[in-house]
C-alpha cells in the first residue's frame, strides 16, 4: 500500500473513531433513499450507487477487488436468527457476505457457545447486498469478507425488532482509553476473540488497542493467534473479523499475511497510546470534504455488478 493511501485511510479512521464514541442506532421505519438525479455523474461517490441496491446481483459468487475498494456478486444473507447468533440493526441491510463468511459466522458462533459459554454472537455489519462503499461507516466491508461482531454476548432469548435497532453494545474500554474496563471485560471475551483468530479462514482481527493490550497480558499457552489480532481505531464495542480471499476467487485482491510477531511489545503499541491518537485535536478550520471513491475507481467488473438486474 502506498503511504498516501495509508495516510488517507488513517485520517478517515481517526475521524470515524470520534464518531464511533456513540454507537449508531438503527430505525424500525427505514425510508427508501431519494432516487439520484444524475446516476451517471462521473464525480458521484460509488457509495450513492451501491447504497441504493437492496438485493444482491444474481450471479455466481465473486468477491471483486480489495477489502476497501471492491464489490460483491452472488452474496448470501446471514439469516437473522440462528441457533447461536442473531443479526443486529436489520434496517441497515448489511447482513450480506461471501458464502465463506456466512459459513465462518455459523461455525464461530457455535464454537463460542462451546468454549466461552456465551449463548451465541450478536452480529453487526457484514456487507451491502452488492458490497461496495457504504453511505455510513466502514472503509472496508466492500467485498463480503469482513464482519463486525459485538463484544456483548447474545442474550438467551430472541431479541425484538426494536431491541435489534436500539440496544447498545457494551463499551469495553476504560474512559482514559489506556486499558479495558474491568467492569465490562471478562475472561470470556478473550476466549471469543481467540476462537475467531484460531479459525484458519480468518486473515486478521481488528480490536481497540486497549483490548489488544489486555489480550497480550492475559493470553496463556499458545499465543500464536495474537499475531492476527491488530489494534485499530474504534472497535471498542465490537471486533472486526476479516477472512482470506476464498480459494478460486481470482478477482479478489488479498493482503500480505500478518507477520508472525505477537505485536505485544511496548513499541508495538506505543503509537496507539500516543497523545494525538488518544485525544485527537479537532480541526480549527473547516475540513475539506473527503473526495468520494467513484465507480470508475473500483474494479471494472463492479460496474456490471451494479447494473445487473
Ligand atoms: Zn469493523
Amino acid at each position: 500500500m502506498n503511504s498516501r493511501l495509508l495516510l488517507a485511510i488513517l485520517l478517515y479512521a481517526a475521524a470515524s473513531a470520534t464518531a464511533a464514541l456513540v454507537q449508531d442506532k438503527g430505525t424500525l421505519d427505514p425510508q427508501p433513499l431519494a432516487p439520484l438525479t444524475n446516476p451517471n455523474d462521473p464525480h458521484l461517490g460509488a457509495k450513492e450507487l451501491f447504497g441504493r441496491k437492496a438485493l444482491p446481483a444474481p450471479s455466481a459468487v465473486r468477491s471483486i477487488g480489495f477489502y476497501a475498494k471492491g464489490c460483491l456478486a452472488g452474496a448470501q444473507a446471514l439469516p437473522i436468527n440462528g441457533k447461536t447468533w442473531q443479526v443486529m440493526r436489520l434496517s441497515r441491510n448489511r447482513n450480506w457476505g461471501h458464502p465463506d463468511m456466512i459459513a465462518l459466522l455459523e461455525r464461530l458462533s457455535d464454537k463460542v457457545h462451546e468454549v466461552a459459554g456465551w449463548p451465541g454472537l450478536l452480529v453487526g455489519d457484514l456487507s451491502q447486498p452488492r458490497g461496495g462503499p457504504m453511505l455510513t461507516g466502514h472503509a472496508s466491508h466492500q467485498v463480503g469478507l469482513d464482519a463486525d461482531i459485538w463484544l456483548t454476548p447474545m442474550p438467551d432469548r430472541e431479541l425484538s425488532r426494536s431491541e435489534r435497532e436500539e440496544m447498545s453494545a457494551v463499551m469495553m474500554v476504560r474512559p482514559d482509553r489506556l486499558d479495558v474496563d474491568p467492569k465490562a471485560w471478562t475472561p470470556s471475551h478473550l476466549l471469543v476473540i481467540r476462537a475467531a483468530a484460531q479459525d484458519p479462514a480468518v486473515e486478521r482481527i481488528f480490536v481497540n488497542a486497549a483490548i489488544k493490550k489486555a489480550l497480550c497480558r492475559e493470553a496463556k499457552g499458545d499465543r500464536s493467534w495474537l499475531s492476527k489480532v491488530r489494534p485499530m481505531y474504534g472497535h471498542d464495542y465490537h471486533f472486526h473479523v476479516r477472512i482470506k480471499c476464498p480459494s478460486g476467487s481470482s478477482e479478489c485482491q488479498s493482503q500480505p499475511p500478518p507477520s508472525e510477531k505477537e505485536g505485544c511489545s511496548a513499541g508495538d503499541l506505543a503509537y496507539w497510546f500516543s497523545e494525538p491518537v488518544l485525544h485527537p485535536k479537532l480541526p480549527t478550520t473547516p475540513v475539506k470534504p473527503r473526495r468520494e471513491m467513484t465507480l470508475a475507481e473500483l474494479p471494472a467488473a463492479c460496474r456490471q455488478i451494479l447494473i445487473a438486474p
